[in-house]
């Protein structure tokens, strides 16, 4: 098992993909978005069980796409404020989302330098990160690990730390 692999929480056993499952959520224009989800099941027969891989960044059970959040977290960052938002979602949902970001993003930063450096051998240069800013720093840290496996950019985090978490990477 590769370290960072996990286990069933039921039985112990080994965990493996089974399948990517969606997710809708509403896109900006009030459209409707299917996100992937990533499930293990438990390799043990006697068990079975099967387990949703749930992001660690920012949330698909939130019903707003990842794309959504992503615009307005910009825009907010942009504005400084919710002025100029034409995102669906009420302000107080928005500023969530803002502070959200701001607490996980730097862990994902952390998550996926790591990443980085024990699966690819790679190391991006901290002096070269900090001036940029969290969203800047995520673009750049998700490039070397593969083409977008979603449309946004928070959405390629979400999958690239589930599927690290759970040794896939
Ligand atoms: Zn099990």
């Amino acid at each position: 098992m590769k370290s960072g692999a996990l286990s069933c929480p039921k039985c112990g056993g080994k965990l493996v993909v089974n399948s990517y499952y969606s997710r809708t959520v509403i896109e900006s224009d009030g459209s409707n978005l299917k996100i992937p989800i990533m499930q293990t099941r438990c390799i043990e027969k006697a068990c079975g069980r099967t387990h949703a891989m749930l992001p660690h960044f920012i949330m698909p059970y939130k019903r707003y796409a990842a794309s959504v959040i992503e615009s307005a977290i910009l825009s907010f960052e942009e504005n400084g404020g919710l002025k100029h938002s034409d995102c669906p979602a009420e302000d107080k949902t928005i500023s969530g989302w803002k502070e959200q970001f701001k607490n996980r993003g730097a862990t994902a930063v952390n998550q996926l330098q790591k990443i980085l450096y024990d699966r690819y051998d790679r190391s991006i240069s901290m002096i070269k990160l900090i001036t940029l800013s969290l969203i800047e720093r995520l673009k750049i840290l998700t490039e070397p690990l593969g083409p977008a496996l979603c449309e946004s950019l928070i959405g390629s985090v979400n999958i690239i730390l589930s599927r690290y978490s759970s040794g896939y990477i």
